[in-house]
């Protein structure tokens, strides 16, 4: 039992994985990660991988914006990341960190003329930001918007964006940043999505607010219209409407659901996870371990032999 990696072509324990110092996207942020979950169900001795190809078709999208080729789709980078996790051995939740990148060992600034490759890790994680009860601040730092590096992948440059935010707020003593697009609309945390509940209605920031598309924020949308008859909003949030929202939560594949109890200094609705937050945490927790038969395209079971 120990992390692993599919890296350049082979399966090794993540320790034997190296690259060189001079790797393109080590200096300049040119590579775009994912991160998937592969969930242990300890009832039925086996992982429920969720949504990997759909984290797969969304890094495959960042590689086009990014100029990266590889000899890969979405099937053969699924069934990379099962034996990974398969050569890995735990027997409890595993993260796999996918890398598209840069890889050529050469000095300058740009996307063309490059080589690229592809590694993915599976590793242990433990909880990111907890289940609930999460202190929030309002970050000074904009989120960067499509004009200057696309919010739409998870390029690794523009998580100086999230990590300046994500410092400022833990050295004030607050869990997480919640950050602002250019207009001063609530766009998301440094690594997940925000939905509030106000007064009956789920509502999100859109697309165009400067957002990563979130595959929970999606399975979430998806439970509570399924499994509750609830649509969501849609729609740009005022940083104020947060303050008076009834609940709010993150969604995020490292962050599962987990509801925002303050922001700011003001507790949202009475402080403690509100009701909607806690049905729409249990029904995802459930389809996390593949126990939703409704939902089966979103899974990928794994047992050891
Ligand atoms: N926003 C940002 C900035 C993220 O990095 C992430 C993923 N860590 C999310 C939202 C949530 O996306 P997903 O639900 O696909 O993990």
């Amino acid at each position: 039992m120990e992390p692993y990696a599919f890296f350049k072509g082979q399966y090794m324990p993540l320790k034997d994985a190296k690259i060189g110092i001079l790797t393109q996207a080590l200096h300049y942020g040119t590579a775009c990660f994912g991160g998937i979950r592969a969930n242990w169900d300890a009832e039925k001795q086996q992982f429920c991988i969720f949504r990997m190809k759909d984290h797969y078709r969304r890094q495959l999208d960042a590689c086009k914006i990014l100029n990266i080729c590889l000899p890969y789709d979405e099937n053969d980078m699924a069934e990379f990341t099962v034996e990974t996790v398969r050569r890995a051995g735990f027997k409890e939740n595993v993260y796999c960190r996918p890398l598209a990148y840069k890889s050529s060992e050469a000095i300058g600034v740009k996307l063309h003329g490059l080589e690229d490759d592809f590694f993915v890790i599976a590793t242990t994680l433990g909880p990111y930001l907890g289940t609930g009860g999460i202190k929030c601040c309002t970050s000074s730092w904009r989120r960067v918007s499509d004009s200057q590096i696309s919010p739409r992948g998870k390029i690794t440059g523009i998580y100086v964006n999230s990590a300046l935010a994500k410092t400022d707020a833990n050295r004030a003593g607050f869990d997480e940043a919640i950050m602002l697009n250019e207009n001063g609309h609530i766009s998301e945390g440094t690594g997940e999505n925000i939905f509030v509940v106000i007064k009956g209605q789920l509502i999100t920031p859109p697309s165009y607010d400067s957002i990563l598309l979130g595959i929970t924020r999606d399975t979430v949308m998806q439970l509570a219209k399924n499994e509750l008859g609830i649509e969501t909003v849609e729609r740009s949030i005022d940083r104020s409407e947060l303050y008076v929202a009834d609940e709010a939560f993150f969604t995020g594949t490292a962050t599962n659901v987990a509801a925002i109890s303050s922001v700011d200094h003001r507790n949202i609705g009475s402080g403690e996870m509100g009701p909607l937050t806690t049905k729409l945490q249990a029904l995802f927790n459930q389809a996390a371990l593949g126990r939703n038969p409704k939902y089966s395209e979103w899974y990928t079971f794994l047992k050891y032999d």
